[in-house]
């Protein structure tokens, strides 16, 4: 078994290595989580309820070490892992709300017409689901999945991304601290070469994965080989159109914040800046004056807007997109090589165009704070480029007149528009994607649903 490092991505250095789980205690793990399961069904939608407000609790107590081991382990500035952490508690206290609503199933008002005396459908849960998860929102990604699937009834095992195994272990504790059932949720501290023999394993009975599409073929792989289902909640190059009669200094304002938040590591940060040729100049000339004048530095200082990337290698893999694009003639109007405090893996905000269709960047996701601006002479331009990719994620459309705004939210191939915004989740909306960014659903009523056995019952 290897071990499983902890870094700093703002110096370069180890905090912490954990040897990884042996086999014996992912086994002990799994049996747990198989045992919580009647526990979690005698305690019903009230028992689940108050432990899922009590671990919403706890985390909140918890806000400021948290935080600082999220800023530690991943690079996100201080405020933003705050607000990380509030928005999970908030989630599971709407699901703690909700779960009960949203899994009460439906009678059927003729049952005569089925020849039944009643006859209708409920929700069970599926059993044990292993979640695989990313290290971009290290709580965020885990209790967008965990505060449903628990209060349905499943218990969880979570295999997270193996540089952020403090948060790791804290998630995986949380719940059962609150008061879950020992077993119900549980972190496996394993290598993503084990992923595979656990989705095979009998006792678990579905996987969702968050992450690159290089894992969700894999994943989804090994769960079609041994029909369990998969969500997969994937990458994305998610497009952002501006049109001449919107508000330009609003929608440079959101342009900044939705590509540099969480440095640039987001799956719905827009990554794709389409701008219609009458307003181009203007556009372009504002946003890359506000990118070049964010503040870059160590993360847990409050005044930084922009943090180191999570790893070594994703920041060697913007630097190839960028150099890529600039050795095939596109013009890098501000930013582009790694720069910032020593030892620390920063790449500074970077806006470039002139792109074309044989550069990496115009199809790959660039994961870190680099913008493409793409300029076109119409809106059928416009969506003819944003709906050129493989991904289909988020989306924002920026425009005041109504008559565009109908064709944009019917014609971007997405699983979200926001109009006049930017792209984020929402416990109450479903969050998804199409084409290669994925399927199923999260969060929301749909979000909860995936993950539950919609059992028809019919009585003579
Ligand atoms: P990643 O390398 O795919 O890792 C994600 C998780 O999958 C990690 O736990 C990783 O484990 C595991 N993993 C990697 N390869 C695997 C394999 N072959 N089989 C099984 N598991 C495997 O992705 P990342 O670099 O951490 O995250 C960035 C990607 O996630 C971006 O593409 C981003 O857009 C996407 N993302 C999507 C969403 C969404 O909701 N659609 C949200 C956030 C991020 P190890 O760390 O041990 O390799």
């Amino acid at each position: 078994m290897g071990t499983i490092q902890s870094i700093d991505p703002a110096t370069g250095i180890e905090l912490l290595s954990f040897e990884e789980d042996s086999d014996d205690i992912v086994d002990n793990k799994l049996e747990a989580a198989k045992a919580a399961l009647p526990l979690l069904s005698a305690a019903d939608w009230g028992g689940r309820a108050v432990w899922m407000r009590s671990a919403a609790a706890l985390l909140e107590s918890e806000i400021e070490d948290v935080a600082l081991l999220i800023t530690k382990e991943m690079g996100k500035p201080i405020a933003q892992s705050r607000a990380e952490v509030l928005k999970s508690a908030n989630a599971m206290r709407f699901y703690a709300d909700h779960a009960e609503e949203f899994l009460a199933g439906r009678e059927l008002e003729s049952p005569e017409v089925v020849n039944a005396t009643a006859a209708g459908t409920r929700y069970e849960p599926l059993g044990v689901v292993l979640a695989v998860m990313p290290w971009n929102y290290p709580i965020w990604q885990v209790v967008r999945f965990a505060a449903p699937a628990l209060m349905a009834g499943n218990a969880g095992v979570l295999k997270h991304a193996s540089n952020v195994p403090q948060s790791a272990i804290y998630i995986g504790e949380l719940f059962t601290r609150a008061g879950f059932p020992e077993g119900s949720f549980a972190t496996l501290l394993i290598g993503s070469y084990r992923v595979a023999a656990v989705i095979r394993d009998k006792r678990i009975a579905a996987v969702t994965l968050t992450g690159s599409e290089e894992a969700g073929r894999s994943v989804a792989a090994t769960a079609g080989d041994v029909l369990k289902k998969a969500v997969l909640e994937l990458g994305g190059s998610d497009p952002f159109i501006v049109m001449p009669t919107a508000d330009i200094d609003a929608a440079v304002d959101t342009a900044v914040k939705a590509r540099i938040s969480n440095n640039g590591q987001a799956c719905i940060n827009a990554k794709r800046f389409i701008v219609h040729e009458d307003i181009f100049d203007e556009f372009t000339g504002k946003f890359t004056e506000r990118m070049s004048s964010l503040i870059v530095g160590d993360p847990s200082d409050p005044a930084t807007e922009v943090g180191p990337l999570a790893t070594e290698s994703g920041r060697r893999d913007v630097t190839d997109l960028v150099e890529d694009a600039r050795g095939k003639g596109a013009e890098i109007i501000t930013g582009s090589s790694p720069s910032g405090p020593d030892g620390g893996w920063y790449f500074p905000p970077t806006v470039v165009t002139g792109l074309t269709p044989e550069m990496r960047l115009w199809e790959e996701e660039a994961f870190g704070p680099v913008a493409s601006v793409y300029c076109a002479a119409n809106l059928d331009e416009a969506l003819r480029l944003a709906n050129a990719l493989e991904f289909g994620l988020g989306s924002a459309f920026w425009s005041n007149d109504e008559v565009e705004i109908d064709r944009a939210v019917r014609d971007i191939e997405a699983g979200a528009v926001f109009v006049n915004g930017m792209t984020i989740s929402y416990a109450e909306l479903p969050f998804g994607g199409i084409k290669r960014s994925g399927y199923g659903r999260e969060l929301s009523m749909e979000g909860i649903r995936e993950f539950c056995n919609l059992k028809t019952v019919w009585k003579a």
